[in-house]
């Protein structure tokens, strides 16, 4: 006889890579200080100096693949191995620590930089080296980092399935993200109303009443992610991951 699997979905933002030593344009650190985010995450800071987007996107994607995946982003990769449970991670983040903690299918909403991809056509290549003005695709396209710039539109197709993701979960976990910003602003209205939603941050966020007000089971884990992705599994599950684990043979 087969159970209904229970349905957890992950919405992670920069909160939980920053433990990973990775910073946002809000934090003050590293090569952020170095540029202006309109320079270098823009079609316009594109069109004033390609070079200069290049040569900031060729150091991040350096930065992202030197750091490694933290205990937030460990056991979100284990508990998807988990046989009584379906777990999905949507992510705003650009970078594979996800992936690199053992996470699968990970929705990355604003792309990945670890992949190319040109001006003119959707094919995907891979961001293993710097990438060059005159660096184009077979046919003559300029290659640039598959990340989604401001200004941009978002892949409807990645929304569409973060939004159907967020439909049916039994549990919403949103980890390391403001909630006042798009797209987790809207994508996180689609839960339906019986999913139990999480919101782990260090901080408390003007905008969490927008659960108190829709009347779902709600708890703020008011802990960094590497603390307070541990306590919503156990919390979830009923015990912690280290506990279920043990026992089995693998
Ligand atoms: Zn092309």
């Amino acid at each position: 006889m087969k159970t209904k699997k229970t349905k957890i979905v992950f919405f992670t933002g920069s909160g939980i890579s920053e433990e990973s030593g990775l910073h946002t344009f809000r934090g003050h650190n590293g090569l952020w200080h170095e540029y202006r985010v309109e320079e270098v995450a823009s079609i316009e800071g594109w069109m004033d100096n390609p070079q200069r987007v290049l040569e900031f996107y060729n150091k991040r994607r350096r930065e992202m693949m030197n750091a490694l995946p933290n205990k937030a982003h460990r056991s979100i990769g284990l508990l998807q191995e988990d046989k009584h449970t379906e777990v999905s991670v949507i992510t705003q983040n650009i970078d594979t620590l996800h992936e690199q903690g053992g996470a699968h299918n990970v929705i990355h909403l604003h792309g990945r930089i670890d992949q190319l991809k040109c001006f003119d056509h959707s094919t995907l290549y891979p961001y293993d080296k710097d990438v060059e003005i005159g660096d184009t695709c077979e046919k003559g396209s300029q290659l640039r980092p598959n990340v989604v710039w401001f200004g941009e539109a978002l892949d409807h197709s990645l929304i569409n399935k973060a939004t159907e993701l967020i439909s049916h979960a039994d549990y919403l976990v949103i980890v390391g993200t403001s909630l006042l910003v798009q797209p987790a602003a809207g994508l996180i209205h689609n839960v339906n109303k019986n999913c139990t939603v999480y919101y782990v941050a260090p901080d408390e966020e003007k905008n969490m009443d927008v659960f108190m007000n829709r009347k779902n089971p709600f708890r703020f884990i008011k802990e960094k992610a590497t603390v307070g992705v541990d306590m919503v599994i156990s919390d979830i599950m009923g015990s912690p991951l280290s506990a279920r684990h043990r026992g089995h043979s693998h």
